[in-house]
């Protein structure tokens, strides 16, 4: 799946629920919900409710405040689920993975195998 930089991105379809997902935590300007695919045994992705930026990049030099409430949130997720321990990926740019051109962090943890990158 991608976005061409149309809106709304599915993400924020999500955030207005008009697409359902199992959303498990939010706040004014984060929301946290399980991916559709998961890759490991907590999979969770975390996502400014904005769709201003497109990637982790953008989002530091435009809202450096903002990224840093993601990461909070995807730390207090990992907390809850996985004893604080957990990897925070953010797939940036096509050939690296990413398909969802509205900024999120994958949080990945559990059982993710020895060096595993997920
Ligand atoms: P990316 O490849 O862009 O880093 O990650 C996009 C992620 O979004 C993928 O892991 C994919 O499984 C997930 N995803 C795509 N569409 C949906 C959806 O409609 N609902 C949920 N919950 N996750 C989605």
């Amino acid at each position: 799946m991608s976005t061409s930089g149309d809106s709304p991105s599915i993400f924020s379809l999500i955030v207005a629920r008009e697409i359902p997902a199992t959303i498990i935590a939010e706040t004014d300007t984060v929301i946290a919900f399980e991916d559709i695919a998961p890759k490991a045994p907590v999979h969770v992705l975390v996502v400014p409710k904005t769709e201003k930026y497109r990637n982790v990049v953008e989002l530091a030099a435009g809202d450096p405040a903002l990224l840093a409430e993601v990461v909070a949130l995807a730390s207090h997720i990992a907390d809850e689920r996985a004893g604080g321990e957990f990897r925070l990926v953010f797939n940036t740019g096509e050939a690296a993975g990413q398909t969802v051109f509205h900024v999120h962090a994958h949080v990945l943890a559990g059982d993710l195998g020895e060096g595993s990158l997920a």
